[in-house]
């Protein structure tokens, strides 16, 4: 009889990724319901997000407040989010931020950020370039900078059961990391962003050493 002992590993592995790919979806829908029901007002970030925008304020208090408007849109996601704690998969993937951003962490953790980044807003080039490469902020296995990390980070979410697809062993085109549509944010966050500086790129642009000098 011909042996099937050559790659059970591999064999189990694709069947797992084809009935977790198919479980993923409906697994996504039942947390944004639970989402919704918990935090009624989740529908209504956009028009509270462009009040911020149009506020009579300056730039850098506005943005200042749309970062920390991040903080509001994880604690809603959070709870019913699959991330389970000391799960680093995602701070092996391209980390975008802007140049205005950068500053401030830059300033928050004493360290001075790399200035002319500019990825020319090719997200799809970034993404392919540092995936698997882990933050310069990375240390045993935690954030090191955990209170002033990026918003790109704070708002990274599986809503899945767990962080299978987050795993980098899964090619970038064949994962699914459902995450909470959030594009209103980032539109918001990019317009303002872009008035104080034209620098924008991955982490690893502007925080080359993380936190040494
Ligand atoms: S800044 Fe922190 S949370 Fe974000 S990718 Fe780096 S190590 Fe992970
Ligand atoms: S996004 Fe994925 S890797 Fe990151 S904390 Fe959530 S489950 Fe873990």
């Amino acid at each position: 009889m011909e042996s099937t002992t050559d790659q059970p590993v591999q064999l189990h592995g694709k069947m797992e990724y084809l009935h977790r790919k198919k479980a993923v979806g409906p697994i996504a829908e039942r947390a944004f319901s639970r989402i919704l029901e918990d935090n009624p007002d989740f529908l209504t970030i956009e028009d509270k997000l462009l009040q911020i925008a149009n506020e009579n304020a300056s730039l850098k208090s506005r943005f200042a407040r749309i970062l920390r408007f991040a903080d509001v849109i994880a604690a809603a996601i959070s709870p019913h989010a699959g991330c389970k704690h000391a799960c680093s998969s995602c701070c092996h993937i391209s980390v975008g931020l802007s140049g205005a951003e950068a500053q401030i962490i830059g300033r928050a953790i004493g360290v001075e950020p790399a200035t002319n980044v500019s990825s020319h807003g090719d997200r799809e080039a970034l993404v392919k370039h540092y995936f698997g490469e882990p933050c310069p902020f990375l240390s045993n296995g935690g954030c090191s900078i955990y209170d002033h990390r990026p918003v790109a980070c704070r708002l990274h979410f599986s809503l899945d059961r767990d962080g299978y697809f987050c795993r980098t062993s899964i090619a970038p085109e064949e994962s699914i990391v459902p995450n909470v549509n959030l594009e209103s944010y980032w539109m918001i966050y990019g317009l303002i962003a872009a008035q104080m500086s034209r620098d924008e790129g991955d982490i690893r642009l502007f925080f080359p050493q993380g936190r040494q000098c």
